[in-house]
């Protein structure tokens, strides 16, 4: 057997992921994913009059996005109020889904996006990213593709993916990346702590692999929830025809 992880996982593995849409009926658009222990829950409103008025653009819509831990979301409560590292995320996560976006369509509105940590443990900037562009697509906000996101990373000397808390505070180095799927993008991408060249690139190689198999996961949450009331519908008219 190869190298086992502390919860048990070869390098090369995510941890187990759920993704749901639709969650909250007073957004326009939301989305809880849930990635090993990370739990986190998306709200999108919009495109919507932008408040106050002179942050409006005539070039198209402004996107404004809020990332937040929980004050239960840790083990010890976690001050509400924001901190340097949520300002950071929060801009962080808007430039990840900034090109998945056709923001000239919307012009003088806002897209207000809130993005609650529920319960942090590694990854929560990814697992953000992956729910925002779940929320938005459940919006109806058109984009060019969705963007998924994972992390890889160095801890004990071997390169992983998807880092959990224990690994994320213990690692040598953490790379994020986000990537937007239809053109193949990189959206985002972080590096904390230090890497060889021929390090990096396996990390980069392994994030990516990672944020594909995460992509697939949304494609399938977004055609189960869309697709199975449409074939509910088909399958009972089918039926009444057939009477
Ligand atoms: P990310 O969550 O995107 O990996 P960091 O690398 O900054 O972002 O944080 C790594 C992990 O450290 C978080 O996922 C979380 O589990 C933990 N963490 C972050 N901030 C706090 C905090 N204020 N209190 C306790 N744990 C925290």
């Amino acid at each position: 057997m190869g190298y086992r992880r502390i919860d048990g996982r070869a390098p090369d593995e995510l941890r187990p992921i759920k993704m749901a849409l639709g969650v909250l009926d007073k957004a326009d658009g939301s989305a809880y994913v849930e990635q090993g222990g990370t739990k986190v829950l998306v709200a999108v409103y919009g495109p919507r009059e932008v408040h106050p008025r002179h942050l409006a653009s005539p070039e198209g819509s402004i996107i404004r996005c809020r990332y937040h831990m929980a004050p239960f979301s840790t083990q010890e409560r976690k001050n509400p109020a924001p901190s340097r590292r949520e300002i950071e995320l929060s801009k962080v996560i808007r430039q990840a889904l900034t090109p998945a976006m056709f923001l000239e369509l919307y012009p003088r509105t806002t897209i207000d996006i809130f993005a609650e940590v529920l319960q942090a443990d590694g990854g929560t900037r990814c697992a953000c990213v992956t729910a925002c562009s779940l929320a938005l697509a459940d919006a109806g906000i058109p984009l060019k593709g969705l963007v998924a996101s994972c992390a890889a990373g160095k801890y004990q000397d071997q390169i992983m993916l998807d880092l959990n808390d224990v690994e994320d505070k213990g690692c040598q180095a953490d790379l994020p990346v986000a990537w937007l799927s239809t053109t193949g993008e990189i959206t985002l991408l972080q590096l904390n702590g230090l890497l060889t060249e021929d390090e990096f690139r396996e990390a980069l190689s392994l994030a990516l692999k990672g944020c594909r198999q995460i992509y697939e996961i949304q494609r399938e949450t977004l055609m189960n929830y869309y697709m199975a009331p449409a074939k509910e519908l088909v399958s009972e008219v089918g039926q009444e025809g057939s009477k």
